[in-house]
């Protein structure tokens, strides 16, 4: 156990050098203060999860076994924190590398209705699993668009994951497409726990969750919305949001159409 604990704690602290040393590099861009900001952040979020696997693997090198459940149970914790830190890398290292441009080698003409449904129909099984109602409102008529599909997809993924997240069961989800001559609105609905006004200014910040007690527990690190915002940015689109605490909340892309 003691063993793994070392290499791990140092790899991590390795890794998360590299990808902080790469934010560092485009200082023109980016405060002092706000990549200090970055920093702390992120090594606090790291800082919980290697404690956890650093004491699961001592306690079960020290100390006898209580039963023959407690090895299995902690080595279940350690998986399920390195799965948490591995996560959390991952946000990471898609930020740094797709700080506000897209990679032209992977913008193509992009099918958005398609593209729409075909989540839509990933995400009607999700909401239905979880006792949800789920409305894809979506023209049946294709329209072409340039973006970067993966990235694009991720965006649209991390406003429904959160709306099925924070939505208790009966409640309902929308995902719609709206077309305009020059631009298109694509919404995400819910009728969840919505945000507290106080807290609306301040949920694309990196790191910004509302209640950190809560969402640590349901798994997020406040990093998918920033992503998302960096993705549509670099489209060329805006993100807004509206919500009402208490009834729901609605995320909203708008996206230029070029000729
Ligand atoms: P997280 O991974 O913590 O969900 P996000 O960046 O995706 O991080 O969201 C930031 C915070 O905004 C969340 O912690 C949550 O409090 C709030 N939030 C985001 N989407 C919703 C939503 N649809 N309904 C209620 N709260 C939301």
């Amino acid at each position: 156990f003691l063993s793994l604990g070392i290499p791990v704690a140092l790899i991590f602290t390795g890794i998360v050098g590299w990808i902080l040393g790469s934010f560092a590099m485009r200082p023109a861009r980016r405060s002092y203060e706000q990549l200090q900001r970055f920093t702390a952040d992120a090594s606090h979020e790291l800082r919980a999860p290697i404690s956890a696997i650093l004491s699961n693997a001592q306690v079960g090198l020290l100390a006898p076994a209580e039963d023959e459940q407690q090895p299995r149970q902690r080595l279940s914790n350690i998986v399920t924190q390195s799965k948490s830190i591995s996560a959390l890398i991952a946000n990471l290292l898609f930020l740094a590398r797709h700080e506000g441009q897209l990679n032209p080698k992977d913008v193509a003409k992009t099918n958005i209705e398609e593209l729409l449904s075909s989540l839509g129909s990933e995400y009607k099984t999700l909401a239905v699993e979880k006792g949800l109602e789920f409305h894809l409102l979506v023209p049946a008529k294709p329209l072409e668009i340039h973006s970067d599909p993966d990235l694009f997809k991720q965006a649209i993924r991390n406003l429904l994951d959160n709306a099925i997240k924070y939505t208790s069961p009966e409640g309902r989800v929308d995902l719609e497409l709206v077309v305009k001559p020059r631009r298109i609105l694509i919404t995400v609905k819910d009728t969840g726990i919505g945000i507290p006004a106080a807290d609306l200014p301040h949920i694309f910040e990196r790191f910004y969750r509302v209640d950190k007690a809560r969402t640590r527990q349901t798994g997020g690190f406040g990093l998918g919305l920033a992503i998302a915002q960096q993705i549509i940015q670099a489209h060329d689109g805006k993100i807004t949001v509206e919500s009402e605490f208490g009834k729901g909340t609605m995320f909203q892309i708008c996206l230029p159409l070029r000729p």
